[in-house]
């Protein structure tokens, strides 16, 4: 009987908004919805769990979100920026790893001027062919992001936050638009990019309608990649007093996502290895496919804080790859370092 609704979803891919509401609101779908997205992912991608080495390039940021610990008004957040060589050298360190992918991702940093991602992107394709660069440095003009492709990057990450533009606007100072959002997630799709959008789960006023509308908007921008993670409070933001996002609707949402979109790649976050020591493993079970393991140099990486007691140590150092590979394995999954395209992608 509770298996009827997650069948249809597994079906049809989509369900009515009351469907969602029934399937998000209750713990009672959650056995069978879990199976159900361990199946698909299975039969898309077997147990493969792809690592991406993330190098956190800089936490300046000109943005004010006001659930993030590196918004520019956090005047304790210790800021860096990586040069050239620094990511060259983590790229490097990573490659012998066995790394194919490098996630250049970073606060809203204008003195990471165009150039500099133009000329690093090359360097890293050139020097590692067999690698694909994905980027995450927020808001941009289309001429930017095209002047990145054309370097070299292949796939860029920006969530969308907020599908509901009140939300948004609640979550973010009015400078920022949700309409100049929304236009760089298509604009970065229409370029060719392999693109990742998403959300956070549980941040201040979020309901189970602004989560339907989330789904609703990826439904409509068909992303290749959908990062969530729940919502951590950072007490050095105007959201420090508001409780942390929820694991189990971030993990009932990772398995909806699943079987909404059988082929997406979707990160087990380190949100969720904060939130609970094994969140990402739940993470894993529940359909996501993806673990991003941090290549930041260690001197830098406790100050891309985004929240209060980030991890950073252990199996989410990229430089420990076999305690990560034998977390996975536990959980009965097995690392792949391969470039891993999404599929779907340029088809
Ligand atoms: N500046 C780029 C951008 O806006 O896409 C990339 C860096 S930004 C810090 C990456 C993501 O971190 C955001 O999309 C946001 O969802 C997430 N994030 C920021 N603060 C967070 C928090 N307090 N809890 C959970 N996730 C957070």
């Amino acid at each position: 009987m509770n298996s009827e609704l997650v069948r249809r979803l597994a079906e049809d891919g989509t369900l009515s908004d009351a469907g969602f509401a029934e399937l998000l609101g209750t713990d009672a779908y959650d056995a069978a919805l879990f199976a159900e997205a361990d199946r698909v992912r299975r039969r898309e991608y077997g147990d493969a769990v792809f690592l991406r080495g993330l190098i956190e390039v800089s936490s300046y940021c000109k943005n004010d979100c006001y659930y993030c610990g590196i918004r520019r008004s956090n005047k304790d957040a210790s800021r860096y920026r990586l040069d050239e060589e620094d990511i060259l050298a983590c790229c490097a360190a990573g490659h012998e790893l066995g790394f194919r992918t490098f996630v250049l991702q970073g606060g809203e940093d204008p003195g990471f001027t165009d150039g500099k991602v133009v000329s690093v992107v090359s360097k890293i394709r050139n020097r590692w062919p067999d690698s694909a660069v994905t980027l995450s440095l927020g808001e941009k003009s289309r001429a930017s992001y095209q002047a990145y492709f054309d370097a070299g990057a292949e796939r860029y990450l920006l969530r969308h936050e907020a599908a509901d533009r009140e939300l948004y606007e609640s979550l973010h100072p009015s400078f920022m638009s949700w309409e100049n959002r929304i236009r760089c997630l298509y604009d970065l799709r229409d370029i060719g990019y392999a693109v990742g959008a998403g959300m956070m789960v549980g941040p201040p006023r979020q309901t189970a309608a602004h989560l339907i509308a989330d789904l609703r908007l990826l439904e409509d921008l068909r992303p290749h990649m959908i990062g969530i993670g729940p919502y951590m409070t950072h007490s050095g933001t105007p959201f420090a007093g508001e409780p942390n996002g929820s694991l189990p609707m971030t993990l009932r949402l990772l398995a909806v996502l699943r079987l909404m979109f059988p082929q997406a790649l979707i990160p087990a976050t380190t949100a969720l290895g904060t939130i609970h020591p094994e969140g990402r493993e739940m993470g894993l079970k529940a359909g996501a496919n993806v673990i991003m393991p941090n290549l930041s140099p260690a001197d830098v990486r406790k100050k891309y804080l985004l929240y209060d007691n980030k991890i950073t140590a252990g199996p989410e150092s990229a430089y420990n790859p076999s305690l990560l590979a034998a977390r996975v394995e536990k959980a009965g999954y097995r690392v792949v370092l391969t470039r891993g395209d999404p599929k779907g992608w340029k088809e």
